[in-house]
């Protein structure tokens, strides 16, 4: 069990009607107490919420303070509403008010109060951290928020570092790691897409995935085991078809796993899509055309990357970020040279490149040269010829049959044909950047990887189960089974956090914000 009691902000940083400071520990109750004007928290019952003030007191006259004085009050709302009155009273030492029946909170002229809040206790075991917490609602000035955490500080509190108390959350018991992750995805989602799979992923939706793969493989072991123990009798009793048939399942339920990741990653992050042509193609006139209707909502934010842009699109729930350097914004030099260094960065990253041409202003060969030498397995590219609006030709014309013939299947499979400036075929435009995703779908799996820890974690799990395999069949001894089912098992530990390091631990904790 922590000894120390942390606390931090649990709301965004910046003004907000309401801010929300969180202690967890042994001493939260006790040290919100020694900085609450209310209600005694510490006789209060758990899962309640109570109306007072925070004070800044002389902490040491604070903590002196004898228990009976403070289970004297016995109504925690003022007869006034009025907190500045509350304040101008207690600042100016003038009595405090006091009704037949009830005694407030009487700070003494050593305290000042900080703010009216509303205090929630949570008593362990059911908490989120299963350690006593307490949350204050205060009126949300980071200034406020502040000077609360100062004073907490002041009274015992220590302040919590990134992630500390899910850390605790998942070392005292009450998740485990991948939950923990989900949170953190939870935080960070941005659509529909997103929020679900982190929302399945907090209900347990890879840890029971996970425990149905641990188990199958730990009666394979057992199989392995007895085998072992009569290793030296030279007597074979595992059942090699059961074996085979326990192994043939494992490997297809982690490749359903690793398979989905790539769908999970589009779900969690987006996708990445680049638009490329040469200049006065239309590129800008087709990003406009598609985030017309997001305009209200999206606008340009700034990447990750320092000079980095992007304009998001949501459809369908997914996000498709147009990324683009800011300096490229500007760059118009894919003329004559196609295939330069900054359209190459562009498409590095990207799971989709619409390639837009303007049939007037451009030929088959560059076209072709150019998929050609940027195609790759993991990019989708769909060739879109726009300003059809400028020709009446037939569908498709000679230019379009004859990109047909030279790149399709094997570098691309779409050819749409719009009118960026009028708008038309910008539908399609959407439709195949949604059906884009919904290909990745795995059918198998009913649980999505978005984890690129996980990931990870299948990936070499998956490789100890093919060696495994291997060596059933090629009957080699039954030590070096073993060996490679212990590290299945223990990739697939890694996932839960049950063989997790501290630096791995760490790692994925520091990434949490403050409060969390
Ligand atoms: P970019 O350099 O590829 O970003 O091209 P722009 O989007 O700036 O467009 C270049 C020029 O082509 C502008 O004058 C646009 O109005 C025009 N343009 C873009 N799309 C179309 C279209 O579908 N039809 C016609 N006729 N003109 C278009």
């Amino acid at each position: 069990m922590n000894q120390d009691t942390i606390c931090a902000i649990a709301t965004a940083n910046g003004v907000g009607a309401l801010g929300i400071i969180r202690l967890s520990g042994v001493d939260a109750v006790k040290i919100a107490q020694r900085t609450f004007k209310g209600k005694n928290l510490e006789e209060v019952p758990s899962h309640t919420v109570h109306y007072g003030y925070i004070v800044d007191g002389n902490s040491r006259e604070a903590r002196g303070k004898k228990k009976e004085e403070r289970t004297k009050i016995i109504d925690d709302r003022p007869e006034t509403e009025d907190v500045e009155q509350f304040i101008i009273q207690n600042e100016s030492s003038v009595t405090h008010h006091q009704t037949s029946n009830t005694q407030h909170p009487t700070p003494n002229n050593t305290e000042e109060v900080i703010d009216e809040v509303m205090v929630s206790v949570f008593l362990a075991p059911k908490t989120f951290t299963t350690e006593d917490v307490v949350e204050i609602s205060f009126h949300g000035s980071p200034h406020i928020a502040k000077k609360i955490l100062e004073v907490l500080v002041k009274n015992g509190a220590r302040l919590a570092k990134a992630g500390e108390f899910t850390m605790r959350a998942f070392m005292n018991g009450r998740i485990d790691l991948a939950q923990a992750e989900s949170i953190a995805d939870l935080i960070a989602s941005e659509n529909e897409a997103s929020r679900k799979v982190a929302l399945n992923q907090l209900k347990g939706g890879i840890t029971n995935e996970i425990s149905i793969l641990r188990n199958d493989l730990l009666n394979f072991t057992s199989l392995i085991e007895l085998e072992l123990d009569f290793g030296e009798e030279d007597v074979e009793f595992a059942d090699r078809t059961a074996m085979n048939k326990l192994l043939l399942n494992l490997r297809h339920k982690l490749s359903a796993l690793i398979e989905s990741f790539q769908y999970g990653n589009a779900l969690k992050n987006g996708v990445e899509v680049a638009i490329i042509g040469k200049p006065n193609a239309g590129k800008s006139t087709l990003l406009n055309a598609l985030l017309k209707e997001e305009r209200a909502i999206v606008s340009e934010i700034a990447g990750t990357t320092r000079d980095t842009i992007e304009e998001v699109i949501h459809l369908k729930g997914t996000a498709f970020r147009f990324v683009d350097t800011a300096g490229l914004r500007e760059t118009t030099d894919i003329i004559e040279k196609i295939g330069v260094t900054k359209a190459k960065e562009k498409i590095a990253s990207a799971k989709v490149l619409l390639y837009l041409y303007d049939e007037q202003d451009s030929t088959t060969a560059e076209v072709i040269a150019f998929v050609k030498e940027f195609h790759r397995d993991d990019l989708k590219i769909v060739l879109v010829h726009n300003k059809v609006d400028l020709t009446n030709d037939e569908v498709p014309n000679e230019f379009d049959s004859t990109l047909n013939l030279e790149l399709f299947p094997d570098y691309c499979d779409e050819l749409l044909r719009i009118s960026a400036r009028d708008q038309t075929g910008i539908e399609a435009v959407k439709t195949v950047l949604i059906d884009y995703v919904e290909n990745l779908k795995d059918q198998e799996s009913n649980v999505i990887i978005t984890n690129q820890r996980h990931y990870d974690a299948l990936r070499k799990s998956l490789q100890s189960v093919l060696q495994v395999e291997e060596a059933v069949s090629s009957g080699i001894h039954t030590e070096l089974l073993a060996y490679e089912l212990r590290n299945a098992l223990e990739q697939l530990g890694e996932i839960s956090g049950e063989f997790t390091n501290d630096e791995v631990l760490g790692n994925i904790f520091s990434k949490f914000c403050i409060g969390k």
